[in-house]
């Protein structure tokens, strides 16, 4: 009998439990990406203050949780639309470059047909070739500069799939590769002006 009654309360309480239970975004993060509402956001950039501290903190990995969340599909549409902005066209995107704190990229495949924007969560660089090549770069982040840097011309990049979570692992080669490395090293505070 007390073992049905604790099984009756507990599905009673259950749902409530679940309503209680917060997102894994941030009320703040919730804030920005749902106003946005699947449009453009602003960049942060060099030129603000506020921008640049941000600019410059290491980034959270995302858990499955922040990815099966709504926010998640706003966010990366956001990020997309944002990087496509033909007033200020980019080839890649960081998190950190539309205010939010956590460790996602959108990238350029240019070494794919159709050359797609792809979403990558919690992208590492686990390894990078010897050979390095000099090549220009720009960042919505620094306004009006363009400078030559040194980057690794083939990566092993690690991480999980923006849908099912999953670890994955590939080798990335020639542009695509730098673009990799330039979003990457956003996510830990790092510009493109900090390796001339
Ligand atoms: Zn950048």
């Amino acid at each position: 009998m007390k073992q049905t009654i604790k099984k009756y309360l507990l599905l009673l309480v259950s749902p409530l439990l679940m309503v209680g239970c917060g997102s894994a975004w941030s009320q703040g993060e919730r804030r920005l990406i749902n106003e946005a509402a699947y449009s453009r956001m602003r960049v942060t950039t060099i030129a603000c203050k506020a921008d640049s501290l941000l600019l410059r903190t290491v980034c959270s990995p995302l858990t499955r949780k922040h990815i099966e969340a709504p926010e998640f599909g706003r966010l990366v549409a956001s990020m997309i639309e944002t990087v496509m902005d033909p007033e200020n066209e980019g080839v890649g995107i960081a998190a950190p470059q539309v205010g939010i704190l956590g460790r996602v990229v959108v990238v350029q495949r240019f070494d794919k047909a159709g050359t797609p924007f792809e979403v990558y969560v919690n992208p590492e660089i686990v390894a990078r070739s010897e050979s390095v090549a000099l090549g220009p770069e720009g960042c919505l982040s620094v306004p009006d500069r363009r400078e030559e840097v040194a980057r690794a011309t083939e990566i092993i990049l690690r991480y999980r799939d923006a849908v099912t979570f999953e670890p994955r692992e590939e080798v990335v080669e020639g542009f695509t590769a730098v673009i990799f490395q330039h979003e990457i090293d956003h996510l830990d505070g790092i510009l493109y002006i900090d390796r001339l």
